[in-house]
């Protein structure tokens, strides 16, 4: 009899694989996959290794080879076994990251709508949810569903929901269902097929509703100045003039649907560098990097690289040589719709030889595109933390671009640290990993200046030549001037705009010489917080330990944290007073008072209240860039790598907002978001200005920033960090129940960490702390408390007590935390 032992996919976090006898008949080998019963279910696994001897006990058989061929390579199995170990989960739901889903048999059944007439009469806000879901997604996976839910910030499990709604018949399960088999490449996009003139006589006509004349006029603006033929992606438009005028438009013939294939979609690309001639630094860094290729232990680099610099030459040079040997290249980028410059780059660059990794994939097509990895069809893998788990088969070298991400980190199921899994997985496999920020996270610098990595420098902005040939290779652009503006003498000074003179000043000037604008503040909403002047009552979510912000588009106050909405109190519900105010400033405010302060300005705003999708995302991006508007306002969605040649001002409404945090990386997380916000203003030929504004014009991320200094910055972290005994320092875990009734989960927070000390006193661990037990500091969220408990400690003890520890069910722990928040 041959027993094979097997890793099963939705096996429990405590064990490794399970025995199952092999039938005569059946082949499978390492890496095979299998469909096996677990408990009632059958579900699938991976075959980790095949054994002559059986168990004590009778095993169950194995129910059928899936896939004979290793879905998985061996170098994935020892990555997997490492992520188990190093993140505190099972070896199946490991190994469950790099398995496609389309090998597996469960979750196959789908959901459609029936009946909405069927709702129970009950139905709640998740009912409602869920039928929204449905109504979007037509046929859908549970997995679909719950994708959908959670970008809406509905954090339910959908289950119970479906299957109430199924009983009263609102809802019908399908078994077995396979998916369409394999779905087009393609985006829906809407055509003007009309001169923009002639939407007028549509508004006018009969029987149309305001907001349907609204929406029409407002596409009359829109198409403006591009007239017939301009084309939107549909989302997008439906967005910014609503579905009503949509319809109306095709209706009446003014607007067609079309669709676009996603690879032929013209990308906001600048021109392209087609050979590349690399600076002094860059070759040198680039040339450390090529020796590697061959060596042994090739190791990890830190390449430090001020914004505009130019890592992607350097990154392309090597992935030359990489390529010339047959070998593939795995790129990190900490979200793909967010680096579309990137994307394009290396699409133009490498053509068909790239396969792209993103979650608005389908099954299918990440199928299609995991088979062309596999079969080595495409030799560049570019994707966010996944395309690391990606099935490459010759690797040879590792890039992980903005390494400093805090994206990196997955915050749910296995909390892996994609950067530290990349390091991980070039030692197991020999091959050079490149690491690339402006703002290197502070542990990687320390690894770096410490000789663990090797720290290449890049310590110039560069520019491309550009195909029209006007400027020479090298020509270095200057760092944009940072201004710090006190707040308080602003204040002192009768100032109560959110613009500074400063700022206001330079702003002015730079639209008044045809230039765009930044203003930046990470907070959405008109205010965020609402009081009552008689009082002082702060309004709260019911549900959340959050106040409520204040949202002038919808007239409504939101929570930020379960997006649940409530209209504005006229009278303050604690002392019936009418004093109700709002305070503090968010993007709309900002909005608003820029509109004010600069009447002639085209404005966009850009946060999560305006922007949800990615065709939406890309079609703001390319409106700004086309210099359709004069200021963009937004969230830290900005701050990332986007290149806009005309924009010389960008402005840091209030710094303090993210100085502040009771977190051991707030300052480390402020200073990545000044530089890079900074970074946005004068590139190409135009001298920048950034300006931060800030009641704590000395803090060092501040003082810092100012200068460009990040050897100062780190310096000055480091030794806050070495005191405090944090990262790099020391090794953190942040363990953390929940419960609806926070006694239940803080007496649990007592046991976890009462046993956790015994265990430090009776094994003698050295240097082992335990913090806690508290309440999170998001105590309380959708009525739901959290209480953790904080392991600091340094390895090899750490990791050893994280082995022994057992946690109560229902408690999870995040190793290596990106935050304690
Ligand atoms: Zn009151
Ligand atoms: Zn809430």
């Amino acid at each position: 009899m041959t027993w094979v032992e097997v890793a099963v996919l939705t096996g429990s976090p405590q064990q490794s694989t399970y025995t199952y006898v092999l039938p005569e008949g059946m082949q499978a080998r390492p890496g095979s996959a299998v469909l096996v019963g677990f408990g009632p279910r059958r579900v699938t696994g991976v075959v980790w290794r095949r054994t002559d001897s059986g168990p004590e006990f009778e095993a169950k058989p194995v129910l059928r080879v899936l896939s004979e061929q290793p879905v998985v390579t061996p170098l994935q199995m020892r990555l997997a076994e490492w992520i188990a170990d190093r993140y505190l989960c099972g070896l199946g739901e490991a190994v469950g990251l790099m398995v496609p889903r389309g090998i597996r048999e469960e979750g196959q059944s789908a959901y459609q709508l029936a009946d909405v007439a069927l709702l129970p009469a009950t139905a709640g806000e998740r009912d409602q949810a869920v039928v929204e879901a449905l109504r979007d997604l037509g046929i859908a996976q549970l997995d679909q569903i719950r994708t959908w839910l959670r970008a809406r910030r509905h954090h339910f499990p959908p289950e119970s929901v479906l299957s109430r709604l199924r009983r009263t018949g609102a809802v019908v399960r399908i078994e077995r269902w396979r998916g369409p088999s394999a779905r087009a490449r393609t985006e829906r996009w809407l055509r003007l097929v009309v001169e923009p003139a002639s939407l007028e006589a549509i508004a006018t006509a009969p029987q149309l509703g305001e907001a349907t004349r609204a929406g029409i006029r407002r596409l009359t603006e829109l198409a403006s100045g591009e007239g017939a033929g301009s084309a939107w992606p549909a989302a997008w438009l439906v967005e910014q003039i609503g579905a009503a005028a949509v319809s109306r438009l095709v209706a009446a013939g003014a607007l067609a649907r079309e669709s676009r294939g996603v690879a032929q979609e013209p990308s906001p690309v600048h021109p392209q560098v087609e050979t590349l001639r690399l600076t002094p630094a860059q070759s040198a860094a680039a040339d450390r990097i090529l020796a590697a290729l061959d060596h042994p232990e090739p190791g990890v680099y830190l390449l430090h690289g001020v914004t505009g610099s130019g890592k992607t030459e350097v990154y392309f040079d090597v992935i030359d040589a990489v390529l010339a040997r047959g070998l593939q290249t795995v790129v990190l980028v900490p979200e793909i719709s967010m680096t579309p410059q990137t994307l394009a780059r290396l699409r133009a660059r490498y053509g068909d030889s790239v396969a792209v990794l993103h979650s608005a994939l389908g099954e299918s097509e990440r199928h299609g595109e995991w088979l062309r990895i596999r079969s080595g069809e495409a030799s560049i893998v570019v994707g966010a933390r996944s395309a690391l788990l990606a099935p490459v088969f010759a690797l040879g070298l590792i890039i992980v671009d903005e390494e400093h991400e805090p994206s990196y980190k997955q915050d749910a199921g296995v909390r892996y640290h994609a950067r530290d899994v990349a390091v991980e997985l070039g030692r197991l496999a020999g091959v050079p990993v490149v690491l690339g920020s402006a703002t290197p996270d502070i542990v990687t610098y320390h690894r770096a200046v410490t000789g663990q990595y090797t720290l290449l420098n890049l310590p110039e902005r560069y520019l491309p030549t550009p195909t029209d040939g006007q400027s020479q290779i090298g020509d270095e652009v200057g760092l944009p001037h940072v201004e710090v503006v006190d707040l308080r003498t602003e204040l002192r000074e009768g100032n109560r705009s959110v613009f500074s003179v400063r700022l206001r000043t330079a702003v002015e000037d730079a639209l008044a010489r045809g230039e765009q604008a930044i203003l930046f503040l990470n907070r959405r909403g008109a205010s965020t917080f609402v009081m009552c002047r008689d009082c002082g009552l702060v309004m709260t979510c019911r549900r959340c330990d959050a106040s409520l912000v204040y949202h002038s588009a919808q007239e409504n106050l939101v929570c930020h944290l379960c997006n649940r909405r409530s209209p504005v109190p006229r009278v303050c519900p604690g002392c019936g007073g009418q004093r109700i105010r709002y305070f503090g400033i968010g993007t709309q405010r900002v909005e608003s008072e820029a509109r004010e302060a600069f009447p002639t300005a085209r404005i966009i705003r850009y946060d999560h209240d305006t922007v949800r999708t990615r065709s939406a995302h890309e079609a703001v991006y390319a409106a700004f860039s086309e210099h359709q508007a004069d200021i963009l306002i937004g969230t830290q969605m900005i701050a990332k790598g986007f290149d806009y040649p005309l924009v010389t001002v960008v402005g840091i409404i209030c710094a303090d907002q993210s100085l502040h945090l009771p977190d051991f990386r707030s300052s480390e997380r402020a200073f990545q978001l000044f530089s890079q916000v900074a970074g946005r203003a004068g590139r190409r030929h135009r001298p920048g200005l950034a300006i931060i504004q800030t009641y704590s014009p000395d803090h060092y991320a501040v003082q810092a920033a100012s200068r460009h200094d990040y050897e100062a910055f780190a310096t000055e972290e480091l030794g806050y960090r070495q005191r405090l005994r944090t990262p790099p320092f020391a090794r953190l875990a942040r363990l953390f129940g929940t419960d609806w009734t926070e006694r239940r989960v803080a007496a649990q927070a007592e046991s976890v960490a009462s046993a956790l000390r015994l265990t430090v006193d009776q094994e003698g661990f050295p240097d082992v702390e335990i913090l806690g037990p508290a309440p999170a500091f998001r105590r309380r969220v959708r009525g739901i408390y959290s209480w953790q408990v904080i392991v600091r400690g340094a390895d090899p003890w750490f990791g050893r007590l994280l082995e022994k520890m057992r946690l109560p069910a229902r408690w999870q722990a995040d190793v290596d935390p990106q935050s304690m928040l």
